[in-house]
């Protein structure tokens, strides 16, 4: 058994990462424990298929005893490292319950007001660039955000231009990029085309390493273990207390301890390692005496890319990710139920469509790559408790999950098909090498049941130990000194990128934390500071229109 510790976190990811930042100035004694090592800085990064290598290759089952492969990225930083980092709010009435085409999306047990001060903090943290008052969904928020939008390359500005012109409202994606156009010789970010799904070889992204975990890892009280990944829990006699996070350390199995144990493994991976827990006292899997629900309630949304090529213009955008689309959210006239969201996705590049010519005839992939504008669809996914991560033997990962609330979706993707052909975008609309699991060489609009990247909703919170696995801070119903800090934790999983709301919600728990811990919190002044502001500054109020 190794040393002491106040507490260890386990990933460091949006949720870990985050709450490391939170947590390290207190002078704790904090304990990481990362499965993956750093991300190598190397040309790869930014190389289309050099940068597979940074997905993993391992396999997880369907509920059928198909393969299907995640491609988790495992690294300090996690699925951040590769993310597009759009960073959206939940909008408010995704905190309520909603009927939508296939069921009830249910409420949270707290609401937007709760979330704003957090969500202004996160977007603090993590750098986000946008705009207030141009989307007419958003939720009301006590401050613009940090940094100005994002400006649009020609061409997209052209399309934003006359999306407007029809009455559509598009509006600057939010997006967490270290950039700085007003002196683009002193930016960080270079607005490149290799952004969304590569990681940045500069370092400029708002991913969880470079804005959460590298500013507080060198503290004296913070231990960073790469490398080092979690195989189980251990508990006390009585199961109330987790005494023990066994991990295989490069090769070397070890045991640490901690008067409190974070998991931040991400959904999949979070709950596969509680189930993996069971022992005497939690026969059923850890923490998952009460409710049963560990694993169950897994939501990825619904997803899908358009790319639309046109035959008349090209589009020589290189960092294309600056507008979103939410007219459609909550539904359409004579279409009462939600139906998502739309932005801009990384560019198409030719490296991606060689050797599939075929896919795209009568285009050549020369066309494709020139003129595409592409486009990512997002809607809400329902939670079914039917939905479930399971673990068989010691390794074995199943993802039972069937897909729900589908016909949103499609009518989403026919609705913007038809009016990228009105405008001229989308004289074709061709697949897309698939996104979140580019090893697959798959090739589609609607991803597959392996894209897991937008994971989230495996360990709900809620007041109710029957029916939710978490408290109100993320703390385990069933043992006393155990949290789960990532995407676990969501009720619903709205139509909007998961990531802001998971960071979000690691400094609200970390704040509870350094309470528990009896130190300070790391943010109290700027906390205060804002709540000074609320007083005096102007609310913006855009409440949803719908
Ligand atoms: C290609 C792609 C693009 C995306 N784009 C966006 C976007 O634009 N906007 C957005 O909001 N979201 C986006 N996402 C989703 C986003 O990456 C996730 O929402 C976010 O990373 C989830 O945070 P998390 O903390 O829940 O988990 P993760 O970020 O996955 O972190 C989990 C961490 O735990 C570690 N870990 C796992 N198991 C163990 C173990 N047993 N022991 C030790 N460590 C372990 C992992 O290595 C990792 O560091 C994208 C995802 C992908 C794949
Ligand atoms: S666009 Fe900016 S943040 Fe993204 S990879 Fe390029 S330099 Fe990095």
């Amino acid at each position: 058994m190794s040393e002491h510790y106040d507490i260890i976190i386990i990933g460091t990811g949006a949720g870990g990462g985050t709450l490391l930042n939170r947590l390290a100035p207190s002078g704790k004694k904090v304990l990481v424990l990362e499965r993956g090592p750093f991300l190598p800085r190397e040309k790869d990064n930014w190389n289309y298929h050099g940068s597979f290598k940074y997905y993993s290759s391992e396999v997880m089952f369907n509920k059928d005893g198909g393969e299907i492969r995640p491609g988790f990225s495992y690294f300090v930083g996690g699925n951040t490292k590769v993310y597009g980092a759009a960073l959206f709010r939940l909008r408010e009435k995704d905190f309520e319950s909603f009927r939508h085409c296939d069921g009830i999306s249910p409420e949270w047990p707290i609401k937007y007001p709760d979330w704003e001060d957090y969500y202004t903090q996160a977007e603090e943290l993590y750098q986000v660039h946008g705009k207030a008052g141009e989307d007419p969904t958003e939720p009301w928020r006590t401050r613009d955000y940090p940094h100005p939008p994002i400006s649009h390359e020609p061409r997209i500005k052209e399309v934003f231009e006359i999306l407007k012109a029809r009455g559509m409202k598009p509006y600057p994606a939010p997006m967490g990029v270290h950039l700085n156009e007003a002196a683009m010789h002193l930016s960080p970010c270079i607005r490149c085309d290799t952004c969304d799904g590569y990681p940045c070889l500069v370092h400029a992204k708002s991913d969880s390493e470079i804005s959460a975990v590298r500013p507080v890892m060198h503290k004296p009280n913070v231990t960073l273990v790469t490398e080092a990944r979690v195989l189980r829990l251990h508990t006390s006699a009585s199961g109330r207390e987790v005494t023990g996070v066994v991990a295989e350390v490069r090769g070397e199995q070890t045991v640490f301890s901690a008067g409190m144990v974070v998991v931040s493994c991400g959904a999949v991976n979070s709950s596969a390692l509680l189930l993996r827990s069971a022992n005497d006292k939690h026969p059923r899997g850890l923490a998952n005496n009460s409710s049963g629900l560990v694993g169950r309630n897994l939501m990825k949304h619904v997803l899908g890319s358009l790319v639309g090529v046109s035959t008349l213009k090209a589009n020589p955008s290189k960092f294309q990710k600056t507008m979103a689309i939410n007219d459609f959210y909550w539904g359409e006239p004579g279409y009462e139920f939600p139906m998502g969201n739309i932005q801009l996705m990384g560019k198409t590049v030719i490296e991606g469509l060689r050797g599939h010519e075929d896919k795209y005839a009568p285009l050549s992939i020369e066309e494709v790559a020139k003129n595409s504008i592409d486009w990512w669809l997002t809607t809400e996914d329902l939670p079914d408790p039917k939905n479930q991560v399971r673990v068989e033997g010691d390794q074995r990962i199943v993802v039972d999950y069937t897909e729900n609330n589908g016909e949103p979706f499609d009518r989403l993707t026919e609705r913007w098909k038809g009016i990228l052909k009105e405008i001229g975008c989308g004289c074709h609309i061709v697949p897309q090498a698939n996104y979140f699991t580019p090893k697959s060489g798959y090739f589609t609009t609607r991803m597959p049941m392996h894209s897991l990247g937008h994971q989230v909703g495996t360990c709900k919170f809620g007041e109710d130990p029957k029916s939710s696995v978490l408290d109100l801070t993320c703390r385990a119903h069933d043992v006393d000194n155990l949290y789960v800090v990532d995407g676990s934790f969501f009720v619903s999983s709205g139509a909007v990128n998961p990531t802001l709301t998971i960071i979000a919600n690691a400094l609200r728990v970390g704040d509870h934390l350094l309470r528990r811990l009896g130190a300070r919190s790391t943010a109290p002044e700027r906390s205060e500071a804002m709540r000074q502001d609320l007083k005096r500054d102007l609310v913006f109020k855009m409440a949803a229109t719908r």
